[in-house]
């Protein structure tokens, strides 16, 4: 039957992998709307574009020859049929991202595709910032994740050193800071809870733990 969960909050909360998780108990699909945001940024910096120059942003984005799957269990998320799952996790691209995403054309295109493809999918948990509040607002299930920015950065960075990228907490957190001012403060989609949200704060919960919760939220 069809189920529709979107999932909000800010980076470094477990949102990914518990989404992730949270789709595969519920034989649903699943859809990473930051990673179609980080692809429309490569593609950005790879033209050579000035990440503030939004004119010329807005033009590159137009045509996108973006690939995103939405298999739970399988990542698949190519440009112009390139891997670059990898590419868009590095440092260029988490640097530019909040800035290529508060360009209105930039939302209007990939909000666009998001509803196409939650739509074709019926059942599917869709994660990102605005999902409740811009992209489907009708969502059978919302759920705002939060934590404190300590134990947000704690994650990122363990996550960091477990992917061979450093050990660097105080700039983890300098970085967390920051992009949660840049993202609460746009005039374009602000990072907010939407009024029917569901808030869980994970800072002392175990991902097991905040599954269970995410399962009985959507469940009832
Ligand atoms: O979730 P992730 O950290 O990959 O998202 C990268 C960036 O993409 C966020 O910091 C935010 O600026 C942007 N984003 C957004 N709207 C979404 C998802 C991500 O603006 N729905």
């Amino acid at each position: 039957s069809p189920l529709v969960v979107a999932m909000d909050g800010p980076s470094g909360t477990g949102k990914s992998s518990v989404s992730r998780l949270l789709a595969a108990r519920l034989g649903a699909r699943y859809l990473d709307t930051g990673a179609m945001y980080r692809v429309a940024t490569l593609r950005v910096l790879r033209a050579g574009i000035d990440p503030t120059d939004t004119a010329a942003i807005a033009a590159a984005v137009k045509e996108l020859p973006l690939n995103i799957g939405t298999d739970p269990g399988r990542e698949l998320i190519e440009l112009d049929g390139e891997d670059v799952a990898a590419e868009i996790r590095g440092g260029a691209v988490t640097k530019a991202v909040s800035a290529v995403s508060a360009v209105p054309e930039v939302r209007d295109l990939l909000v666009g595709l998001q509803r196409e493809i939650a739509l074709a999918a019926g059942r599917i948990v869709v994660e990102g910032r605005d999902i409740g509040t811009v992209v489907l607002p009708a969502a059978d299930a919302k759920i705002y994740l939060t934590a404190s920015a300590a134990a947000r950065a704690h994650r990122r960075n363990q996550q960091n050193i477990a992917e061979g990228r450093g050990d660097d907490y105080a700039a983890v957190l300098a970085d967390v800071q920051r992009r949660d001012t840049l993202d609460s403060t746009r005039k374009v989609s602000p990072l907010r809870p939407a009024e029917d949200a569901v808030l869980v704060d994970t800072s002392e919960l175990t991902r097991d733990q905040v599954i269970d919760e995410l399962y009985s939220v959507v469940a009832r």
